[in-house]
């Protein structure tokens, strides 16, 4: 592909969020919550795992420990027997104590709803925080940038950078605020349904005439560590 203008490319990612918008005009998320409270404690499960697979420890999680008050009580290891078939169980348990405790220590038992605040919480990084901000309070300050959209993005060369934290600072830079909203829902579905890390169904896809890596995809990028980290690390 020659190389492109930050104009150009600003327009052809405005041309996939809406052709994306077209394609998934009704996004929900997939996981079950009530309150903000569930919405942080469901988004944190869901790290390195599936929405599916959080559905079905959560009925049991929720009413056990409802809300922050609950949760800060309760020991880790009941929490962990609840949800041991999720990834990383033992450490999200501990998280989700600590994260209940924080709430009510610093945050008068009501989960904040700033960035800063957020990424406070033990287990709520900048990706989850943009999530709860956006489905439990309607705020957009970022775009959620997972497995699925970091390959995307890599995919359409609208980043080249080696780790989703920094691929989604050119997402915010080429996307028009206004439009930052429904990125995370629907290029997640669509990295399901159609540009799949593996075997991606190029032939009839509706972004085949504007997508520089058309043929030529497979797997997910691994994040890097960035030029800064491997000279420290040197
Ligand atoms: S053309 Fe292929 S690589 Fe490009 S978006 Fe479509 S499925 Fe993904």
């Amino acid at each position: 592909m020659p190389r492109e203008s930050k104009r150009a490319k600003r327009e052809r990612a405005t041309e996939i969020c809406r052709r994306m918008g077209e394609l998934y005009p009704h996004v929900e998320s997939a996981l079950n919550f009530t309150t903000p409270f569930t919405m942080v404690i469901c988004v944190l499960l869901s790290a390195q795992t599936t929405d599916v697979a959080v559905n079905k420890v959560t009925p049991e999680l929720f009413s056990r420990w409802p809300d922050a008050e609950h949760m800060a009580q309760a020991n880790p290891a009941e929490i962990a027997e609840v949800i041991r078939s999720i990834g990383f169980y033992r450490t999200k348990s501990v998280h989700c104590v600590e994260a209940s405790q924080m709430i009510l220590s610093e945050f008068g038992g009501e989960v904040p709803r700033t960035m800063k605040e957020l990424t406070r919480l033990p287990g709520v990084g900048r990706k989850t925080a943009n999530i709860v901000l956006n489905k439990a309070f309607g705020i957009v300050e970022g775009i959620a940038v997972d497995t699925h959209v970091f390959r995307l993005a890599t995919r359409w060369k609208l980043t080249n950078k080696p780790t989703p934290l920094q691929a989604e600072q050119d997402l915010l830079d080429i996307i028009p605020q206004e439009l930052w909203e429904p990125v995370n829902e629907q290029w997640i579905h669509f990295g399901r349904d159609t540009c799949r890390a593996q075997n991606p169904l190029c032939d009839g896809c509706p972004l085949a005439d504007i997508c520089p890596s058309f043929g030529k995809a497979n797997g997910n990028p691994k994040p890097r560590a960035s030029k800064t980290a491997r000279t420290k690390r040197a």
